[in-house]
C-alpha cells in the first residue's frame, strides 16, 4: 500500500522539497489530512497540509527558502502555524499537537504532541492519514484508524468515540454530513448515532461556520442527500427550522398534500443538474418555504397555499440575515425568484396574453431565464404525461418571452420619456406628478396600449399632462 503513494509524491516536487527541508532541520515531517484522502480519491486539491514533530514555522521558513522568490510565506505566531502560497498552491505547516477540550467552547487547549496525538485529534478516519516525508521511510502511509479501508468502503467514521468527538467540536457533525454529501459516502451507524446524540451542541458553533458548511452541501452534486442527513440527525431543525418545518403530510377527509420537504430537496437536485449557481440553488431551497404558514384546507378545493410566494419572499431577508448570508443584490435576486416562481406556471396555458408575458419579463428583468430554470426544476410530478406537457408548455413560454422581448424591450426597461423631459415640456418643478406620468406611460407599454418607443410615449405624455391640467410648451 505505501508504495502507491510514491509516484504521486515524486511527481510533485514539493514533497521532496519538504523532505529535504525537514532533514536539514532534523525534523520529522508528514503530508496529512485532506490531501492524502483526495490523492486516493483522485480529487484535485490545491491545499496541502504538512505536519511536523517540532516547529511548523521553522519548517515552513526552510521550505520557503528552497522554493525561492515565488513563494509567499505567512507566519501565524499565535497559532504556531505558517503557510506558503506558491504557484496557485497553498501549503500549510503546523507542528504536531495534542488537544483537550472544555465543554463551553470549540477552542481546545493545545499542547505540542507526537504524530499519533495529532492524528487522534482529527475528525474522521479518512482525514487522519499521514504520509511520511522523512528520508528513511519516505512515502510510507501511517494510517492508525484504517482510513484507507473506510475510503474504499466509502464510509465516514470518527477515529475515537463519536459522541466525544462531536461534543468536543460540534462543527464536525456538519463536516461529517458535508463530506458524506460531497463524496457520496455513508456515515457509519455508530458515528451517526453520536451525531444524533450531540446535535444540540451545534449551538456553540458560530453561524458563519455553519453557513459555510451548509453552502458546501448546497453546491455538491446531489445536495438532497445532505439535507436528508441534516433532517434525520435533528440538526436541520436547529440550524434551519423553516426548512425542517416543510416536512410532513396532513390528511383531511382523505385529501393529503405533498410533503414539501421532500418536494423541495427534489427541486434542489433538479436545479443542480441545470446550474452551479449557489444563489439559484438557494432560490430552489426557499421557493416554497412559506407553504406551511399559508396552508389552508377547504371542503371543495382541498389544500391551498395562497400567497406562499409573497410571504416566502418576505422571509428571505430575515433568513439571509440570520444565516449571515449576503444582504446585497444576491439576496434580492433570491427574493425576486421566490416571489415570481409561480408566474411562468400561470402563463403556460395557450390563452396567455402578451401583456402577461411583458409584465413577467419586466419584473424578472434579465433573471427571467433563471426564473424559467427554477420553474422547470419545480416540476416533480411522477406522471410522465404531465411532465411532458409542462415541459412543452415551458418551451412555448420561452418562445413568447423571446418574441415579446425582441419587440418591446422591457427586460431592462428604460423609460422612453425621462423625468427631466417631462419637467422641461410642462415647465414644472420636480414633484410627484412626474412620477405619476412616468408610471402611467410604463403601464400603457406593459399593457400593450402603446409601443415601447419615444414617439408614442411622448404623445401619451402630452395627453396625460393635458388631463392633469398642465400646458405643454412644445409638442
Ligand atoms: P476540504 O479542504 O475539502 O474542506 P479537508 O479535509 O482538507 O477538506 P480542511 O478544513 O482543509 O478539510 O482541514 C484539513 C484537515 O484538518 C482535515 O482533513 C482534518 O484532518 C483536519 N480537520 C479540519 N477541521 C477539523 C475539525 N473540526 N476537527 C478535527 N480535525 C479537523
Ligand atoms: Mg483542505
Amino acid at each position: 500500500m505505501p508504495h502507491d503513494f510514491i509516484p504521486t509524491l515524486q511527481s510533485n516536487s514539493i514533497f521532496s522539497l519538504v523532505s529535504k527541508a525537514a532533514t536539514s532541520k532534523n525534523l520529522k515531517a508528514y503530508v496529512v489530512g485532506g490531501y492524502v484522502r483526495d490523492v486516493v480519491l483522485k480529487r484535485e486539491s490545491k491545499d496541502i497540509d504538512f505536519v511536523c514533530v517540532g516547529s511548523g514555522i521553522e519548517l515552513a521558513k526552510e521550505v520557503a527558502k528552497l522554493l525561492g522568490q515565488d513563494a509567499k510565506l505567512s507566519v501565524y505566531k499565535n497559532f504556531g502555524t505558517a503557510s506558503i502560497h506558491h504557484q496557485g498552491f497553498e501549503y500549510e505547516f503546523v507542528g504536531a499537537r495534542k488537544e483537550s477540550y472544555r465543554s463551553d467552547s470549540r477552542n481546545p487547549i493545545v499542547e505540542d504532541g507526537t504524530l499519533e496525538d495529532d492524528q487522534n485529534r482529527r475528525d474522521f478516519t479518512i482525514n487522519a492519514m499521514a504520509i511520511s516525508l522523512s528520508e528513511e521511510d519516505y512515502g510510507v502511509l501511517i494510517d492508525p484508524f484504517q482510513g484507507m479501508e473506510d475510503l474504499r468502503n466509502m464510509i465516514i467514521r470518527t477515529p475515537l468515540e463519536p459522541a466525544i468527538t462531536f461534543s468536543d467540536d460540534p462543527l464536525r457533525m456538519l463536516r461529517a454530513i458535508r463530506f458524506a454529501t460531497q463524496l457520496h459516502f455513508d456515515i457509519e451507524p455508530d458515528t451517526f448515532d453520536g451525531l444524533i446524540q450531540q446535535a444540540e451542541r451545534i449551538s456553540i458553533i458560530s453561524q458563519e461556520r455553519i453557513t459555510d458548511e451548509l453552502n458546501k452541501i448546497i453546491i455538491a452534486e446531489k445536495p438532497s442527500y445532505g439535507f436528508q442527513l441534516l433532517f434525520h440527525s435533528g440538526l436541520l431543525k436547529l440550524i434551519f427550522p423553516e426548512m425542517a418545518n416543510l416536512q410532513g403530510i396532513q390528511k383531511i377527509n382523505g385529501k393529503a398534500h405533498k410533503d414539501n420537504f421532500y418536494h423541495t430537496i427534489q427541486v434542489l437536485d433538479n436545479i443542480c443538474k441545470m446550474t452551479d449557481s449557489l444563489w439559484l440553488r438557494w432560490a430552489a431551497i426557499l421557493h416554497d418555504i412559506a407553504k406551511p404558514a399559508t396552508q389552508r384546507f377547504h371542503e371543495k378545493a382541498g389544500w391551498t397555499f395562497h400567497g406562499h410566494e409573497d410571504l416566502g419572499a418576505k422571509w428571505v431577508p430575515k433568513i439571509f440575515k440570520r444565516m449571515k448570508l449576503p444582504l446585497d443584490e444576491r439576496m434580492k435576486y433570491v427574493q425576486k425568484l421566490v416571489k415570481l416562481h409561480l408566474r411562468p406556471i400561470a402563463l403556460v396555458n395557450d390563452k396567455v396574453t402578451d401583456s402577461a408575458i411583458r409584465r413577467m419579463v419586466f419584473e424578472a428583468g434579465s433573471d427571467v431565464s433563471d426564473l424559467m430554470i427554477l420553474c422547470k426544476a419545480d416540476v416533480t410530478s411522477k406522471n410522465p404525461e404531465r411532465v411532458k406537457k409542462y415541459q412543452s408548455n415551458f418551451k412555448k413560454v420561452e418562445k413568447k418571452i423571446e418574441e415579446v422581448e425582441a419587440r418591446d424591450k422591457v427586460m431592462n426597461f428604460n423609460p422612453p420619456v425621462s423625468g427631466e423631459e417631462i419637467i422641461e415640456v410642462f415647465d414644472i418643478k420636480p414633484s410627484k406628478v412626474i412620477g405619476d406620468i412616468k408610471s402611467e406611460i410604463k403601464e400603457a407599454i406593459l399593457e400593450g396600449k402603446i409601443k415601447n418607443q419615444k414617439k408614442e410615449a411622448f404623445e401619451l405624455m402630452l395627453k396625460i399632462g393635458k388631463k392633469k391640467g398642465l400646458t405643454a410648451k412644445r409638442s
